[in-house]
């Protein structure tokens, strides 16, 4: 059964066809520039074919189009016709409350991904966009929305609830929601699978390592704690976000002078890795480089990454009563054997010690423990897993 997956943020759509009977990949692309002069369309197929080129996307409809044309097409096509496509998944990044799985998109549907724009106004509406692109150019085709914020909803209200007036939080719907679900979710059946034993069995803390930052604790298969909040900015220390801060700091802010939007703008986008080392970048790779080159700003950032992750763990370790597994994921959790060493160095006392030929490596186990917490490395799929959960709903 084929599955087409789409991923359509604010300027580019991600689109991977899947043959899901196999778990792997035909063809994926990306369309990127949308609604620019510059638009591009990227391909690869899995015959090694690839190319890049310059298109006309001034619609979502334009650029989801192009990816029909290349899928289809006779030289570097894997399909003779968009019929052959059983399902398509749409990543979509906030369900709000109401949603705690995936969903057939239905009217009902796309009326409550309308109505969190305002909890994720960035992600919300392209999503939204691409769906209706989808309905569209796809006409019959059914369709599932995956949501980020889905697999978060099995969490306690112990974890989700913020100790503000009850009244206010529920006028504004403010608790925590969490996000990265569906990688999250993941690496968490897929590290059960590397301890041979059922999700059910088992209490894993699961550390989305990237550009954005975010750490859960899933005890059983439901989520016990999540670090990102009612947005994506509480938690880890990310790229250019600042996590966890107090509150009153963006009083103190806006008291002495900057706007509401010069706050947000500050603490999404110049704060984290970039806000403190101060070298133009907020790549971690970028980081370490300078740390190794001596500089003390750089140095401080990293400890601040660390720490606050270190922090997490311990507080996990606490709310899951034991744990079985760390699992490590997102581009920096996958590549960087040195923050895993940084941090895994800090958490002797949960009996855990890492072999660093296999952290070198980036094997699936780096843990040399015998007894205690296993460390794993498991490169996340989020693609394959929304493809998995689409042809999961169109069977049942
Ligand atoms: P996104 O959150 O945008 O999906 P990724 O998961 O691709 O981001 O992660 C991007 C981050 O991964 C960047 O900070 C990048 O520096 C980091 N990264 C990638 N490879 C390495 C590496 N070998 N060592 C350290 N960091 C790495």
């Amino acid at each position: 059964m084929k599955i087409l997956v789409i991923n359509a943020g604010s300027s580019s759509v991600k689109f991977t066809l899947f043959e899901i009977d196999q778990e792997t990949w035909l063809a994926k692309g990306q369309i990127e520039r949308i609604r620019t002069p510059g638009a591009s369309l990227k391909y690869s197929n899995h015959r090694g074919q690839k190319f890049e080129k310059s298109i006309i996307a001034n619609s979502y409809e334009a650029a989801i189009s192009e990816a029909c044309l290349a899928l289809c097409d006779q030289d570097h096509g894997v399909i003779g016709n968009l019929n052959e496509i059983s399902g398509i998944g749409h990543r979509v990044a906030h369900g709000g409350a109401q949603v705690s799985g995936s969903m057939r998109i239905t009217p009902a549907i796309k009326q409550i991904i309308l109505n969190c724009y305002e909890l994720a106004p960035l992600h919300n509406p392209p999503n939204f966009e691409g769906i209706e692109a989808c309905e569209f150019l796809f006409h019959d085709i059914p369709m599932i929305a995956v949501f980020d914020t889905a697999f978060h909803q099995t969490m306690p209200p112990a974890a989700y609830t913020y100790a503000i007036p009850a009244a206010v939080a529920a006028e504004h719907k403010l608790r925590r929601y969490g996000f990265h679900g569906t990688s999250h979710h993941y690496v968490a059946l897929a590290g059960a699978k590397a301890l041979g034993k059922d999700v059910a069995d088992v209490k894993l803390i699961t550390a989305h390592l990237g550009n954005g930052c975010s750490i859960t604790a899933v005890d059983k298969g439901r989520v016990a704690d999540t670090s990102m909040g009612v947005t994506p900015l509480e938690g880890l220390v990310m790229g250019t976000r600042c996590g966890d801060l107090d509150p009153a700091v963006v009083l103190f802010l806006c008291r002495t002078g900057h706007s509401l939007d010069d706050v947000d703008q500050m603490l999404n986008k110049s704060s984290g890795l970039l806000g403190l080392a101060g070298i133009g970048s907020a790549d971690m790779r970028d980081l370490i480089a300078a740390v190794d080159g001596g500089n003390a700003n750089a140095r401080l950032a990293l400890d601040v990454f660390v720490h606050r992750l270190q922090k997490y763990i311990g507080a996990y370790a606490a709310v899951l009563n034991g744990f079985d597994a760390l699992i490590f994921t997102g581009g920096i959790g996958e590549n960087s054997s040195r923050i895993r060493a940084l941090v895994c160095e800090k958490l002797g006392y949960l009996g855990i010690s890492l072999e660093a030929a296999k952290n070198r490596t980036h094997d699936l186990v780096i843990s040399s423990n015998a007894v205690g917490p296993k460390v794993l490395v498991i490169p996340t799929n989020e693609e394959l897993m929304i493809a998995r959960e689409t042809a999961r709903l169109l069977a049942s």
